[in-house]
């Protein structure tokens, strides 16, 4: 059996970054640029005014002075005659500093009438001056490569004209669940029936990591109807995840579908507690999760293995959630002793400088509403046999972004 660690590796071996694609800024959010973006002009591209007032040449006015104002100059007016010595502009903000000015006196600080102001010296050169480049010198860096554009990037990225910008796409996932006893959540279930809420946990997860869920729900236990299912996700989809019928039921048909349709394995079956049946294939040049039916798992395999891998193929340059000590507040102890790494659903909660660790309840695979409580997973290692109150514990904090 394949290694948590070496699955995991695996993994993120195989999720190449996805090309990038030139990207309206309507639609960049969220997304990493896929190139280093250099300003090719200066913002602001001209000096002009920060405040409603007087443009002015601050040498006029050592003390108490009164000026002629030659004129008034709005925002968005290419320019106006050059300022000369003992006269002023009446100037609103953001309007082009006439040449020859270099000070702005705010509306506010200055006494005006009928084509004359009167202002108190001495001013300080350059106040209230927004300097050409100021914000952003024109030929500089203004974003690394990888960078994930938030409001502020793309509003950066609009100020130096660049409409669209290179970016990794969003992954397309195909989400597939299978088994014949689901049926749909708006749907009372009949006897021996279930509702479908790996469907949806799933598509959220693929959606909270940036990616966009293609949802091919309820796919029943038959061997033509997952061809099917996997042939139309693999023509549309940058990824498959294949939920249910991937352990060793006498209906479980998913592995035998993707060897049939000649996928290479790249592993099957990890050292691990939940989540044990999961596998990874690549076919026609993508890949495919094999992720196994117990809700919970399901989520786990979602959050560790695949979030990381939509990360990577987005271009991000952050895949891993902060990891963290926490000192557990109950003693632990593994009830077999398979060597295997298991993931605990952990509440933690701070107390000083430590994280207290609480588990969220029974860890059956199939408690999906413990999951509600659990903002970290604790991973113990295959070896670990027991942990002791007040013992350290290594947490995964998966409420929290990525930071490595
Ligand atoms: P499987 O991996 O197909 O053997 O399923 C394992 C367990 O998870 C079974 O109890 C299934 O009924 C349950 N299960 C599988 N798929 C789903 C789903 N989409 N929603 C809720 N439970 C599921
Ligand atoms: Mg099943």
């Amino acid at each position: 059996m394949t290694t948590f660690t070496e699955a995991l590796s695996r993994v993120l071996e195989r999720a190449l970054p996805l090309p990038p694609r030139t990207v309206p800024l309507a639609e960049a959010l969220g997304l990493a640029a896929a190139e280093a973006i250099l300003a090719p002009e200066p913002v602001p591209p001209f000096t002009n005014s920060a405040m409603d007032g007087f443009a002015v040449r601050a040498g006029d006015c050592a003390g108490a002075v009164r000026l002629p104002v030659l004129g008034e100059i709005p925002a968005g007016q290419p320019g106006s005659p050059p300022l000369g010595p003992g006269a002023a502009y009446r100037i609103m903000t953001g309007a082009v500093l006439p040449a020859g000015a270099d000070t702005v006196v705010p509306v506010e600080e200055a006494t005006a009438g009928p084509g004359w102001v009167e202002l108190r010296g001495p001013l300080r050169r350059g106040a209230h001056v927004r300097l050409a480049g100021e914000d952003i010198p024109g030929g500089g860096l203004v974003l690394p490569r990888g960078r994930i554009l938030r409001p502020a990037e793309i509003g950066v990225l609009a100020a130096i004209g660049c409409a669209q910008v290179p970016a990794r796409p969003r992954v397309r996932v195909a989400v597939i669940t299978t088994g014949d006893e689901l049926v749909e959540a708006g749907v009372r279930p009949g006897p021996g029936q279930i509702r479908d809420a790996n469907i949806h946990s799933l598509a959220a997860q693929v959606r909270a990591a940036g990616g966009v869920p293609v949802c091919f729900p309820r796919v029943p236990d038959r061997r033509e109807a997952v061809v099917a299912a996997l042939d139309q996700a693999l023509a549309g989809a940058d990824l498959v995840l294949t939920n249910g019928g991937i352990s060793v039921g006498d209906f479980d048909y998913i592995k035998q579908v993707l060897e049939q349709l000649g996928a290479e394995q790249v592993f099957w079956r990890v050292a691990q507690k939940p989540g044990g049946p999961l596998g990874l294939w690549q076919l026609r040049g993508k890949l495919v999760f094999g992720i196994p039916g117990n809700p919970v798992a399901a989520m786990l395999m979602v959050e560790e293995f695949v979030r990381p891998a939509l990360l990577r193929m987005m271009g991000f340059p952050h895949l891993h959630r902060p990891e963290r000590t926490g000192l557990m507040l109950v003693p632990w102890r593994r009830n077999s002793a398979d060597g295997r790494l298991i993931l605990l659903r952990v509440a933690t909660r701070p107390r000083g400088q430590d994280l207290l660790v609480e588990l969220t309840g029974p860890q059956g695979s199939g408690l999906l509403s413990s999951m509600m409580a659990a903002n970290a997973l604790a991973r113990i290692p295959p070896d670990t046999q027991a942990i002791p109150a007040g013992g350290e514990v290594l947490l995964h904090l998966i409420d929290q972004p990525e930071d490595h």
